[in-house]
């Protein structure tokens, strides 16, 4: 592979010749892979960054092989509702970040309450959001959920702009229902978070999306097809809905995370409130199905929903008040090459897909990054397949100083990763150069 200008400009299976005045690099025994794009992180700046910033996140994203991070708009102040919003974020990010990164607009109950939101989706579409985050339930005041009828007329209008709506999905009746009886009836243990969440919540919640989906679609301004994103699926039942949607020709994607792949509600036992999330983690049976469902393309990639916080968040002595989040960014792909690829579970190429080339494309970033082609972003990462590592919390670069990874050994090791054709991490020296090398990729 040759690389000029931070852009890939030949790639070939035998030699290459290189160049005079090329400065070579021996990636003897490594894997070259894309650049991971993690989809969904809260690197929570400005606003929130006693629980992480974006100099933080995309220092550990640079070391974990990720390339392009998309950041989401509803755990930052103000929230990225508006062009206004959103320059002002990126005034702050610029300078932190070490890794390129996209940007979710925001399609909040907030802004649905006002009525210039029309103005302010298409100012974000316009400005290169990747696509509008909505919720079906949240626990946030400053980005409140949408009912089913907003849900439609935010599915129109984005695709008459030409963007899909991210959505998290869980049925929010039966949540705050199921809640308030838990609650009621005293418990307060890890059993009742994962209780208060079960399942049919996610499936239910996807019924609703799909049923809005399609509403949506017979409806003005919709001219173009409506395109539903399910954000952090967590149930095989949920994944189930969204095959058969897609099948019967729906243009809906989704996502699933490294903890549902990775852990059950069992794991509360030992990890309690740092496997704390929404959804929550759920069954052995729902995590094997999820594994099958990113095998088979049900489920398109993995992003990580990346939102740790200070352990004193956590640590609050109660299930109920701990803070839901978990960082991830920088164990994705550690994680999916060791449980996915040489745990037999899928191969390099499909590693490559739902790492980087699936999500390239539904966020409209497929001409600069997602594949490593002539005409392309060098956003490289070098793999040494054969080395093991164990997961250390406080040696991984988030704010956090943990990870509901611990003690977890992982085959496959990321040893340089390259943004741009510039090295930001090296297994020896850790990350390199200064912050404010990311750019801003519009869709
Ligand atoms: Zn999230």
């Amino acid at each position: 592979m040759v690389v000029r200008g931070g852009r890939i400009v030949e790639v070939a299976d035998g030699e290459v010749r290189a160049p005079g005045g090329c400065e070579p690099i021996d990636a003897g025994g490594l894997l070259a892979l894309p650049g991971a794009i993690d989809s969904h992180v809260h690197f929570d700046t400005p606003g929130f960054t006693e629980r992480e910033d974006f100099e933080h996140g995309t220092a550990a994203a640079a070391a974990g092989g990720v390339t392009t991070v998309i950041d989401m708009p509803c755990t930052s102040l103000p929230p990225v509702t508006s062009v206004r919003a959103m320059e002002r974020k990126l005034a702050v990010i610029r300078p932190m970040a070490r890794v390129d990164f996209a940007l979710w607009g925001g399609a909040s109950g907030n802004l649905l309450a006002g009525r210039g939101w029309r103005e302010d989706l298409e100012g974000l579409a316009r400005a290169g959001v990747v696509g509008f985050k909505a919720y079906l339930i949240s626990g946030m005041e400053t980005f409140t959920e949408l009912g089913e009828e907003q849900l439609v007329e935010v599915l129109a209008e984005a695709a008459r702009l030409g963007v899909p709506v991210g959505l998290h999905a869980e049925d929010p009746g039966r949540v705050r229902e199921r809640s308030r009886e838990l609650v009621e009836a005293g418990r307060d243990g890890w059993e009742a978070v994962a209780l208060a969440r079960a399942e049919p919540v996610e499936e239910e919640g996807v019924v609703m999306g799909l049923a809005a989906l399609r509403r949506a679609q017979g409806k003005p301004p919709a001219r173009a097809r409506c395109a539903l994103h399910v954000v952090h699926v967590g149930a095989a039942a949920a994944a189930a809905r969204i095959g058969a949607a897609r099948r019967s020709g729906q243009d809906v994607t989704a996502e699933t995370c490294p903890h549902y792949l990775a852990f059950t509600r069992d794991d509360f036992a030992t990890l309690g409130p740092y496997l704390k999330t929404a959804p929550v983690v759920k069954t052995a049976a729902d995590r094997d199905g999820l594994w099958r469902a990113l095998a088979d393309g049900t489920l398109d990639f993995v992003a990580t929903d990346h939102a740790p916080c200070p352990r004193a968040e956590k640590e609050t002595g109660g299930a109920w008040g701990a803070y839901g989040g978990v960082p991830g960014v920088e164990t994705m792909l550690p994680f999916l090459l060791s449980e996915g690829v040489f745990a037999g579970r899928m191969d390099l190429a499909r590693l490559v897909e739902v790492t980087s080339g699936a999500a390239a494309r539904r966020w409209g970033i497929w001409g600069r990054k997602g594949s490593l082609e002539a005409g392309k972003d060098a956003d490289v990462v070098l793999v040494d397949p054969d080395a093991t590592w164990v997961v250390r919390g406080e040696e991984l670069h988030s704010k956090a100083g943990w990870t509901p990874f611990e003690g977890r050994a992982f085959r496959g090791k990321v040893m340089r990763t390259f943004v741009r054709g510039r090295q930001v991490y090296d297994a020896g020296a850790g990350v390199l150069g200064e912050p404010g090398w990311g750019e801003f990729i519009r869709r």
